[in-house]
């Protein structure tokens, strides 16, 4: 038996099938989504079409700290607001959004896009460490803030990075223990995020 429902328009189909692969969207909520958006004024859905498809072509790294971004460098390295001397180390962009969003942090960043995992055979060839190295021989900061998560992942992360950066001459520190294990940057609330980052302790 067939368990596709034949009556569904193959444009309905696709849609469906489409938006179940994004992450958190099951089969239920894709499908409620695709009939919202069938519903849903033209402009909706055309705006919503032009921003996934722009998203792509728009935005690249930052060359600097490899954050998304639409302009090389990005905002918050071109800023001139911003504190030079901390270079805050995150797994991903969206870490520095939940950083940005405690108001706490005005120093600069710097995206690893992933975290030493030997398990899935990822080295740290595999993450922006060189680059990171590069930036700080260049321009040393007075302090390094690891802020990678929680997990096993990101504290061997800190830990090698702590052992590459220390000689150079630059406090390292990590984030508070505050953040329970196993917690991953992008979901931590901003009370607790903004202890961990007050908080911070030497390595
Ligand atoms: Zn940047």
């Amino acid at each position: 038996m067939n368990h596709d429902i034949p009556s569904t328009a193959e444009p309905i189909r696709k849609l469906i099938q489409e938006l179940n692969k994004l992450p958190g969207i099951g089969p239920k909520s894709a499908q409620r989504l695709a009939y919202y958006l069938l519903r849903a004024p033209d402009e909706q859905s055309s705006l919503l079409a032009d921003a996934i498809s722009s998203v792509k072509r728009q935005v690249t790294l930052c060359s600097t700290c490899f954050n998304v971004t639409d302009s090389d460098p990005c905002l918050i390295c071109a800023s001139e607001e911003r504190d030079r001397s901390n270079i805050c180390i995150v797994e991903q962009p969206q870490d520095i959004l939940a950083l940005e969003h405690t108001r706490i942090y005005q120093g600069l960043y710097h995206v690893l896009h992933g975290a030493i995992s030997p398990t899935e055979g990822i080295g740290s060839d595999d993450i922006r460490i060189k680059e990171l190295l590069e930036r700080l021989t260049s321009s040393p900061p007075d302090e390094v803030i690891l802020a990678t998560n929680t997990n096993l992942e990101g504290e061997q992360t800190a830990m090698y990075l702590h052992r590459l950066i220390s000689p150079l001459g630059i406090k390292v520190t990590r984030l508070a223990r505050g953040l329970p294990f196993g917690t991953e940057l992008e979901y931590a609330d901003d009370v607790t995020l903004t202890r961990a980052l007050e908080e911070r302790q030497e390595f």
